[in-house]
């Protein structure tokens, strides 16, 4: 059985603004951050029926690669559907995809099944799923053990917002997070459709700026690099520098001290990096 590790707190300075930020991609070397947490409920049970794990979504993606690992320690097979390979991925493969090959993920580019036999399981996409509940209540658990008297608010990046949505659920702190895939409201519709008595939703905070997901922007490159500098962490690339931005805009709506959720990612950073190096190749020294 995987041990998913209860993670450490540290407390840093950046631009002014004293914060905490738990380390929660030091989780488990293969389940980082958010991944760990809301695929815990199928680390943890036995599926004896299941054969082969069938997911989909895009070609680099941290949950693609903890997939792999999670049929590789449960014996199944694992297909991924995608739309498109790159060319220059299948030619020179790295990160998240590179890695999930080495774990015997078979790629097919097409549509993704609608039914499924009885020995196989079907994970959507980002893990937008009420499954997820049960790892993301022991990561507020942890953080109510760790967090006693301080007044403290939580702040994470969202995707399909299931991670934010859910640890306001089980948290009396107050949750903010911010859209990094879609926008604003598209993230509000993920919310209801997991939680639709429309009680305990997070607090959506925005940039005035844009931001499209997967696009590479040098105030991204530029915080991100800044980040490292100053609190010796090293961020995720995809959604970290969105989160920060949003936070410092917003900082002063926030009137208590910030509780930053590292929600993991790094593996795919290698792969962000080689993008970011080819496009503001100066702003790396
Ligand atoms: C998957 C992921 C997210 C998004 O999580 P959601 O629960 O879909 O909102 C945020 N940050 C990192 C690093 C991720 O890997």
């Amino acid at each position: 059985m995987i041990e998913i590790k209860k993670t450490p707190i540290k407390r840093v300075s950046f631009r002014g603004i004293d914060s905490l930020v738990k380390l929660d991609y030091l989780t488990h070397p293969h389940f980082s951050g958010n991944k760990a947490r809301k695929l815990y409920f199928y680390l943890k049970n036995n599926f004896p029926k299941i054969k082969k794990l069938i997911s989909y979504g895009s070609i680099q993606s941290n949950a693609m690669y903890s997939l792999s690992y999670l049929a590789k320690i449960k014996g199944w097979s694992f297909e991924y559907y995608v739309s498109k390979i790159p060319s220059y991925l299948k030619k020179n493969p790295h990160g998240n995809y590179l890695e999930a090959l080495k774990n015997g993920m078979r790629v097919i580019e097409a549509p993704y099944p609608s039914t499924f036999g009885e020995d196989e399981l079907f994970i959507k996409e980002g893990g937008a799923e009420t499954y997820a509940k049960e790892g993301i209540k022991l990561l507020a658990k942890e953080i109510k053990e760790q967090i006693k008297d301080e007044d403290i608010s939580i702040f994470l990046p969202s995707g399909t917002g299931t991670t934010a949505l859910y640890l306001q659920q089980y948290l009396d702190m107050k949750v903010y997070t911010t859209a990094v895939v879609g926008t604003k409201e598209y993230l509000m519709e993920q919310f209801l459709a997991l939680n639709p008595d429309k009680k305990r939703l997070p607090t959506i905070i925005d940039t005035k700026k844009r931001y499209y997901f997967g696009h590479l922007y040098r105030e991204f490159l530029q915080i991100w690099i800044e980040l490292k500098q100053n609190t010796d962490i090293e961020f995720d690339l995809l959604y970290d520098p969105k989160g920060w931005l949003a936070l410092i805009e917003n900082i002063k709506e926030i009137d208590s001290k910030i509780l930053y959720i590292h929600q993991g990612g790094l593996l795919g950073n290698v792969s962000m990096k080689k993008r970011y190096e080819r496009e503001f190749y100066e702003d790396f020294r």
